[in-house]
């Protein structure tokens, strides 16, 4: 996308991306899982169960032992991959704006309103 302000494309990389999304990750050291977008985020999605970081948290008092906590954290935008409802495989989206219609994301492979 040349010539457009850094900030306007990052938003239209977070619209790309919508909260229960099917992905799958093209990078990193859970590439190639899929799973599904349970937050869409500034700088990339969270994934539940997927791109996990071990916390080491202390006991804070009794009843709440401390221990090995795992958060989900945020997955790139540039290294996950959004999974077509339509024909099951990993695709890039393309927008279509329709007049008098919100914008629809479509897919690049069959061609599918996502
Ligand atoms: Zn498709």
């Amino acid at each position: 996308m040349p010539h457009l302000p850094k900030k306007f494309c990052k938003t239209l990389t977070m619209l790309k991306f919508q909260k229960n999304d099917q992905i799958k990750i093209t990078a990193g050291k859970d590439k190639g899982k899929a799973g599904k977008i349970d937050a869409v985020l500034g700088n990339g999605v969270i994934v539940g169960g997927l791109n996990l970081a071990t916390r080491h948290q202390k006991s804070a008092g009794e009843g709440k032992p401390g221990g090995r906590i795992q958060i989900p954290k945020p997955i790139g935008f540039g290294k996950i991959a959004l999974i077509c409802p339509k024909c099951s495989k990993p695709t890039r989206i393309s927008f279509l704006s329709e007049k008098g219609a919100a914008k629809v994301r479509i897919c690049r492979k069959c061609k599918a309103k996502i």
